[in-house]
């Protein structure tokens, strides 16, 4: 069982392609900028228990639209177990159906994905949320104790070609991008693959709190990360 926030039976925001996107609730880390708030404690009257056979009942509505699913949060690598026993019905939900069906995860990286080589099987990627790269700057972001294992995972899945995508979240008074996009760059070559890098420009829609208020960053900001990422050789789209 999980305790599930809600199911977009189709999102095209969620990862390749059209994927049915599942919101598990409950996160480890308290982002100042999150836009999913309600999806931070561990229980919520709003999130609602579901087996695998009952979320999997929502994906199969979806087939042969979706090229398949996306789990998220809240940080959905807190409940392992779920993800390990859900991907694992829906490979075979896809021999099944003959439909190709891929799991994504959408992770905050604050726990080690090598700890969970069973679920790492059925699993083909993950796209990972590189929140800032200075362990300060993340703490006060966070208020997590470090982001060493967000660095480890990032070089994990980058050697395991599960990277599907690194995102970061733009906000330019807190967030030091170019600092971030560096590291990935040398993690990158160090390791000697890539993946895509995503930035994210901030938005306040749904934010609490400090940033509620805070302006997204100009046109012009976004395009000297832009600059940057790309003299970096980095392939990088904006959103
Ligand atoms: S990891 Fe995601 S869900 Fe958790 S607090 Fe940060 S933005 Fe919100």
């Amino acid at each position: 069982m999980a305790l599930v926030r809600k199911i977009i039976p189709q999102s095209t925001v969620d990862g390749p392609g059209n994927r049915t996107a599942i919101f598990l609730q409950g996160c480890n880390i308290r982002c100042a900028y999150c836009h999913n708030p309600e999806t931070q404690a561990m229980h919520d009257a709003e999130a609602q228990e579901m087996s695998v056979v009952e979320v999997l009942a929502e994906i199969r509505k979806g087939i042969p639209f979706i090229r398949g699913i996306t789990v998220s949060g809240g940080e959905c690598m807190l409940q392992p177990d779920f993800l390990t026993a859900l991907f694992q019905a829906v490979k075979e939900l896809a021999r099944e159906t003959n439909h190709p069906l891929t799991c994504l995860i959408d992770s905050n990286g604050t726990i080690p994905f090598e700890h969970f080589p069973e679920l790492m099987e059925d699993c083909d990627g993950v796209m990972l949320d590189v929140k800032a790269w200075d362990a300060e700057v993340y703490q006060h972001l966070t208020q997590a104790k470090d982001n060493m294992v967000v660095k480890q995972n990032l070089a994990w899945l980058l050697q395991h070609d599960l990277l599907t995508e690194v995102r970061i979240v733009c906000l330019p008074e807190r967030v030091d991008v170019e600092n971030i996009l560096r590291h990935i760059a040398e993690t990158f070559d160090f390791i000697g693959k890539k993946a895509p890098v995503r930035l994210l420009r901030f938005r306040p829609h749904g934010v609490l709190g400090e940033l509620a208020n805070h302006p997204m960053p100009s046109d012009e900001q976004m395009a000297q990360y832009a600059d940057l990422a790309r003299s970096l050789h980095l392939a990088f789209s904006i959103k």
